[in-house]
């Protein structure tokens, strides 16, 4: 029998969108501003998403006092590795970087975009943080350079969001997209395969929505659990299955599948923080990990809008 080689399913990666659309290899800075999140402090709930760490889903986030040294420190960190001429996006990545005072988040932008090696910013929020005139501020900011949005959706189903704690709904999500590309503002949201009771077939729909919202680039991760999350209580239960990494690669098979040629794909797994981390332990070996993804999956050329 002659063995037929494995067909790769592509997709738009994106670091060469980077490359192509800045001219160098682009990293992201990821830095941390003072902001909560509304279903941590009470207004919309407490405690948070279950599987959200204390730190806001902001491990990585470097030190320093204000923005423009943790951008100098998280650069500093990746000096001896990456040519001279690399850029940078400084990834507001911890809590709901829009739950505060439009005047706070534009001065920590404009603060970003002072830095000479920042190309653009990133900014991780949820759809119910964008009141008008934040989406108008950050229009006005991405006339400067370019702002991107990151929305933390997960899955469109409203039990599987009410078993998390999301607090919002998900025409919340949809409303917000249209506004922000109303804005011409890039849109990037974040899926997580592997929620509770969640079959693959409502996966692929939280895929599919995306998509038909028109969401610019995608993020995928699979349920992470981390230590001192309620998560972790459900999970020494028995309650939580964890996916194999070939399960999980399978869904994002299926998923790559329902993209079009024009949708940046931000990640196709991610990167737990290794201090924390309880499950799955397959995402604990980076190397192996990119090996497999590499094997699988191959970057395409990206259209650069
Ligand atoms: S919305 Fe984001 S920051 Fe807030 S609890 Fe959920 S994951 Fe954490």
């Amino acid at each position: 029998m002659i063995l037929q080689p494995m067909t790769k399913t592509e997709y738009s990666d994106a670091n060469l969108y980077f490359r192509e659309r800045f001219g160098s290899k682009v990293y992201k800075a990821a830095i941390s501003i003072d902001v909560t999140c509304p279903n941590r402090d009470g207004t919309k709930g407490l405690g948070g998403c279950v599987f959200c760490s204390l730190g806001g889903s902001g491990e990585f986030s470097a030190k320093g006092e204000d923005v423009f040294e943790q951008i100098d420190n998280a650069i500093e960190k990746l000096s001896a590795k990456v040519p001279p001429e690399t850029r940078y996006i400084a990834y507001f990545q911890s809590f709901t970087n829009t739950y505060c005072d439009v005047s706070y988040l534009e001065e920590k932008i404009l603060k970003a975009f002072s830095h000479e090696k920042i190309c653009a910013v990133s900014i991780a929020t949820r759809p119910d943080c964008l009141p008008d005139d934040m989406i108008a501020m950050l229009a006005r900011m991405n006339g400067i350079k370019p702002v991107m949005v990151e929305l933390g959706l997960q899955t469109i189903h409203e039990n599987t969001a009410e078993w998390f704690n999301r607090c919002y709904r998900t025409d919340e999500y949809d409303e917000a997209v249209r506004k922000l590309k109303a804005a011409k503002i890039e849109v990037i949201t974040h899926l997580i395969f592997g929620l509770k009771d969640e079959t693959r077939e409502m996966m692929l729909q939280s895929v599919k929505h995306v998509v038909d919202m028109g969401s610019d680039g995608i993020k995928f991760t699979c349920l992470y659990i981390l230590s001192g999350t309620k998560l972790e209580d459900e999970w020494r239960r028995g309650q939580i299955k964890i996916l194999s990494r070939d399960e999980y690669f399978d869904i994002v098979d299926d998923a790559l599948k329902l993209l079009p040629a024009e949708m940046i794909v931000h990640r196709l797994t991610g990167d737990g923080p290794k201090s924390i981390l309880l499950e799955p332990s397959w995402t604990k070996d980076k190397r192996s990990v990119v090996n497999y993804i590499n094997g699988r999956f191959r970057k395409r050329s990206v259209i650069v809008r």
